[in-house]
């Protein structure tokens, strides 16, 4: 079955790992990525895992001219799973056209580019984000979608809607990937999360804390009606969401599909609290992490966690990894950076 698989993307901190694995499966895989947010050195990481070397090139999706030039070069491509997107939150409200602008436009690039080039199976990377906070726990993809606290978020709730309608109007065939809280690094070190600057989200902030590239960790709220008044969430190893693309795309390429658009939760189905996660780092690591309480983040929702059971049922996939290996795995990676 394996074929050709364009992976937008592809040298960011999900996408890299989903090319490892899909050239474990026999996959050829192509990327493409423009390198704002990622480093191509990430490409011969790849290849030192793999014994594989993906087809690089540096490409910006808003340059539709280059992208239709590209799939002229590369004909023959059987799928495309689309990364490729601007992720700061809180960038994302100061500089809102920013985001609307790369995130939308990308999409729309793309989804033009591959219905000339009559590439017709997309999968989607998007977001428990489009959830807001959920009525009801765990949350399952029936679930209402709520306004988004961010543009970012928006811009995920906007793309899924624009796939589901090219979906409905063209032979193409899409999956839409929620991911819930995604941690942890490739077992081999090679590949991880770079965040640039100062990082946004827990676990890197923890690493770095942990290191002593950072003070103090900062835990946003310890007044949420959780078991320790701290924010729950749904942890899930990059690795284990990984797989899951694989399974996506299998699923569109063995036209497996029961409808031509679907969407799935990638989650483990467990919430950890903020402290959770610092305790069982502490613990697995053997290192102690500087933290403090302060006022809870602006957007923040108290507490999520997914219903994978669709996902499990329908895909074949589970998540493999507890939070000890995810966390280990990410202390690893911020170890091997010193090096
Ligand atoms: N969080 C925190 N300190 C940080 C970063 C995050 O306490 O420096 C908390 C945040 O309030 C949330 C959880 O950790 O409860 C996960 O936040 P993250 O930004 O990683 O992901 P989100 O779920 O917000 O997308």
């Amino acid at each position: 079955m394996p074929g050709k698989i364009l992976v937008t993307g592809g040298t960011g901190f999900i996408g890299s790992h989903t090319c490892v694995v899909l050239l474990e499966n026999d996959y050829d895989v192509l990327i493409v990525d423009n390198l704002s947010n990622s480093n191509v050195e990430v490409v011969d990481k790849i290849a030192q895992i793999t014994g594989k070397t993906p087809h690089f090139t540096k490409l910006d999706l808003c340059d539709e001219k280059s992208l239709t030039d590209f799939f002229t070069d590369n004909p023959g491509i059987d799928g495309v799973i689309h990364f490729a997107a601007y992720k700061a939150v809180g960038e994302s409200s100061e500089f809102p056209l920013k985001y609307y602008h790369n995130n939308l436009l990308g999409m729309i690039n793309l989804l033009k580019t591959m219905d000339q080039a009559g590439c017709d199976k997309m999968v989607f990377s998007s977001s428990c984000t489009v959830y807001g906070q959920p009525d009801v726990l765990p949350v399952t993809e029936d679930a209402p979608l709520k306004k988004a606290f961010s543009p970012y978020g928006n811009t995920k709730k906007i793309c899924e809607d624009i796939l589901q309608d090219q979906v409905g109007s063209t032979a193409l065939k899409g999956i839409a990937l929620r991911y819930f809280n995604p941690i942890g690094a490739h077992e081999s070190a090679l590949i991880g999360e770079l965040p640039l600057g100062i990082p946004n989200n827990l676990v890197p902030y923890l690493t770095q804390t942990a290191i002593g590239k950072r003070e103090s960790l900062k835990v946003f709220g310890n007044d949420y009606n959780t078991h320790d008044g701290t924010g729950i969430r749904d942890y899930i190893h990059v690795m284990d969401l990984a797989r899951a693309h694989l399974d996506a795309i299998n699923r569109l390429i063995s036209k497996k599909y029961k409808e031509e658009y679907e969407i799935f939760n990638l989650g483990t189905g467990t919430g950890y609290s903020v402290l959770d996660i610092i305790l069982t780092f502490e613990k697995v690591n053997g290192v102690k992490v500087n933290y403090e309480f302060v006022d809870r983040r602006p957007g923040d929702i108290e507490k999520v966690w997914a219903d994978p059971s669709k996902a499990n049922s329908e895909l074949g996939w589970k998540a493999e990894s507890g939070l000890e290996d995810m966390l280990r795995s990410a202390w690893k990676w911020e170890k091997s950076l010193l090096k």
